[in-house]
């Protein structure tokens, strides 16, 4: 859990590998679903574009399928889901049907300013998907993916007024889900800023 541009899917990435479970980011299976043009993709890009979030069934769905697949059947790690109240829910009903509950629910957390610095200098590579920042992680060419020299973009929902909604949609409808999940025990809460590795050490440790 974490606002946007808090780091979920960077330490996500690493988590999921260091453990063998599966990566399950919704953000990223909807941004796939968009790009490929796919009726989903292409219902899930109205809301995404402008910052709101996706339907909740549409996105249940989406999870649901996920975990039912062969390579999650190890384990799995949510990046981005729950986001509501609703999702939180069902995604409970899910968990007791498999006899799977969750083991843990890591916080990231980073200070506004910070998040809207990150994500308004973000930049993405469209044909690669390579992850840049013009000020902390700047391609060797400005505006060219060091990768394979596709031309560097900013995703729609990364334009400074869309991150502050963003964040004002995590403020309404994310933030309860982390009450939720503090009752129950289970948010550990980690310091988001710093380098990958500093925040990847602090996650370990809020596991171990
Ligand atoms: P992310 O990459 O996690 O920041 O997600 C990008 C966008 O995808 C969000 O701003 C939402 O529009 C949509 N999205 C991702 N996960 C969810 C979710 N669990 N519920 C609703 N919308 C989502």
């Amino acid at each position: 859990m974490g606002t946007p541009g808090a780091g979920k899917g960077t330490q996500g990435a690493l988590l999921a590998s260091r453990y063998g479970a599966c990566h399950v980011s919704t953000g990223d299976i909807l941004r796939d679903a968009a790009r490929q043009g796919t009726p989903l993709g292409l219902e899930a890009r109205r809301y995404m574009d402008d910052g709101h979030l996706v339907p909740d069934d549409l996105v249940t769905g989406i999870v649901a399928d996920r975990l039912a697949s062969p390579e999650c059947g190890k384990g799995f790690l949510l990046d981005g889901f729950p986001r509501t109240v609703p999702q939180a829910e069902a995604l409970g009903r899910l968990l007791t049907e498999r006899g799977q509950p969750l083991d843990a629910v890591i916080l990231i957390t980073v200070p506004t300013e910070e998040v809207v610095r990150r994500l308004s200098g973000r930049r993405v590579c469209p044909d690669c998907v390579a992850m840049f920042h013009v000020a902390l992680q700047p391609p060797a060419t400005p505006g060219r993916c060091d990768r394979c020299g596709g031309a560097l973009v900013q995703r729609e929902d990364d334009r400074e007024d869309t991150v502050r909604h963003r964040l004002a949609v995590y403020t309404r409808e994310t933030a309860p889900v982390l009450e939720h999940y503090r009752r129950a025990g289970l948010l550990r809460e980690v310091d988001g800023t710093g380098t990958r590795e500093d925040v990847a050490r602090h996650v370990e440790a809020a596991l171990a």
